[in-house]
């Protein structure tokens, strides 16, 4: 078999942990499987380097940001690449760009355009194993660019689709995709399967384990997707295109995503192209609102209510603030330290009172809720972020998330 393997940033926070990971990469290696590695920044490498960035600059510029950022990433593949030479395995490092990773040349958010895969095809045909670099890529004018935090997911993902691997696992430092996060709930479950469908709406509305692009691109090009530990041998969770019939019933998850503010547009009148000239220039600024609502009109005019993620705040003011003016509203209020609390189930569809049952756990727990909104399988609900714990753990009681059968996968 053909395994693309992921070690996320955890697993590679030392150098005891990359030996670890190498003893696992030789492990699979010698048990027949050709192995394309792809690394993350080692622990908290990322966060450090932003923060030393906003250090010496107040308003770091996003192309310069992404030439320092992509350097955790850097650091970590040849430290690999070596420490498996060490033990006797040809390896061989590649940072994203020489992977053949190209991207859009959206600055800290780059989207992967193609995989151009020649040197680690190259690298395999020689019995060496690829070491590449996640999280970063370049456009075509050879720009660094990042994929957006939890990146490496995606590099992993789409090079699994590139190469046609068998399976692209995703190793992490908990046992795989489990009822909620269990540094919130404590006794989450690990679920034996989820759905692309589940899975993309999890980490969309919070649930960090697997970035959202990843998972789209999984689903786009059939990749089968394990999510397991790193520190452990055993069986995670395998995204698949559908669960088995008895976890189709219910309620799968849970999440959170604390990094949430909302923006009201007062007054707003009530005709056509109001809501496009408020929000393309977000659009266009690559901001995405969120958790979107309208009320009621009274006499031609309306509230306009959308959430974006905090550290976005200050530029949607910016920007909502003169289309709100030029479209006469009569003014723009905002609110932060708020937090989106969501269930996903594709069992969800079609089944009455579940919105009815997640509301009345919140209320038993005196959270308010203050925008509620939904797709066909997930129900979000944006409350103060004070209260955001207690309502995961309430709802994911109040769904029997801790009866769910130890799954094995
Ligand atoms: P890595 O560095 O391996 O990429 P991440 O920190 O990105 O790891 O993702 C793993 C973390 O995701 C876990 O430590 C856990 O706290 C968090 N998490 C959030 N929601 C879930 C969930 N539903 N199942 C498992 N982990 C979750
Ligand atoms: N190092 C990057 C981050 O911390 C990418 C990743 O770990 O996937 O977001
Ligand atoms: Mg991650």
């Amino acid at each position: 078999m053909l395994i693309v393997q992921k070690y996320g940033g955890t697993s590679v926070g030392s150098a005891a942990r990359i030996r670890r990971c190498c003893r696992r990469i030789a492990q699979t290696v010698a048990a027949g499987h050709q192995v394309v590695a792809v690394v993350s920044a080692m622990g908290r490498t990322t966060d450090r380097l932003i923060g030393l960035a906003h250090q010496v600059s107040s308003a770091p510029p996003a192309r310069e940001l992404d030439m320092l950022v992509a350097n955790g990433e850097t650091i970590t593949a040849p430290l690999v690449a070596m420490c498996l030479q060490d033990r006797g395995l040809p390896a061989v490092s590649l940072s994203g760009p020489q992977a053949g990773v190209l991207t859009s040349n959206h600055h800290s958010r780059a989207r992967i355009q193609e995989v151009r895969p020649t040197r680690v095809l190259e690298a395999l045909d020689q019995g060496r194993v690829p070491v590449v670099a996640g999280f970063q890529g370049a456009t075509e004018d050879f720009e660094i660019t990042t994929l957006g935090r939890g990146g490496s997911d995606t590099t992993a993902v789409a090079l699994a689709a590139a190469l046609g691997a068998d399976v692209c696992e995703i190793l992490t430092d908990v046992d795989g995709i489990m009822t909620a996060d269990p540094r919130v709930v404590p006794e989450a479950r690990l679920l034996g399967h989820v759905t692309y469908e589940e899975m993309l709406e999890l980490a969309s509305v919070g649930a960090k384990v697997m970035h959202p692009r990843a998972v789209e691109i999984g689903e786009l090009y059939g990749v089968p997707i394990h999510v397991r530990s790193s520190f452990h041998p055993r069986p995670g969770t395998m995204i698949v295109s559908q669960v088995p019939m008895e976890n189709r019933k219910r309620v799968r998850g849970v999440a959170q995503d604390l990094d949430v503010a909302k923006v009201t547009v007062l007054g707003v009148p009530d005709r056509p192209g109001v809501a496009a000239a408020v929000f393309e220039p977000l659009a266009e600024a690559q901001i995405s609102a969120d958790v979107i609502v309208q009320n009621v009109s009274t006499q031609g005019h309306t509230d306009l209510t959308f959430t974006v993620a905090e550290a976005d705040l200050e530029r949607s003011l910016a920007l909502v603030g003169p289309a709100a003016a030029r479209v006469g509203a009569a003014g723009v209020s905002h609110s932060a330290g708020l937090a989106k609390v969501s269930i996903v189930g594709t069992g969800m569809l079609g089944t009455p009172g579940i919105a009815s049952r997640m509301f009345r756990a919140l209320a038993d727990a005196g959270i308010n809720i203050e925008m509620i909104s939904t797709s066909e399988i997930r129900i979000t609900c944006i409350v103060e972020r004070g209260g955001a714990a207690a309502a995961v753990r309430a709802l994911h009681r109040a769904f029997e998330l801790d009866q769910v059968a130890l799954a094995p996968a």
